[in-house]
């Protein structure tokens, strides 16, 4: 029988280690260059919030990771999908 165990990634931003699931993956696929959540390759992970995606981006964390470019689009991917959170927040009284 096969045992189910946490799988558990680094985050390449902040670099806390996290059950896979929760994490983003990107992965450098052979064929399709650099895609989100399946691909065959390198992956590098990362938490899904704004402060680890900020700073993969500005440090190249994830470029650093892959070994290869990273596109905008990837980036602008994530960003998509953040809870904005801010407008929940900020409630008129
Ligand atoms: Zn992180």
């Amino acid at each position: 029988m096969k045992k189910k165990s946490t799988v558990l990634r680094r985050c390449v931003a902040c670099k806390k280690l996290l059950d896979r699931q929760q994490l983003w993956r990107v992965i450098r696929d052979h064929k399709d260059g650099v895609v989100l959540n399946d691909g065959m390759g390198r992956s590098a992970y990362l938490c899904p919030n704004e402060a680890c995606l900020e700073e993969a981006q500005r440090r190249k964390r994830l470029q650093k990771a892959l070994r290869c470019q990273v596109p905008e689009t990837v980036f602008q991917v994530l960003q998509k999908r953040l809870i904005p959170s801010i407008g929940l927040v900020a409630k008129a009284r």
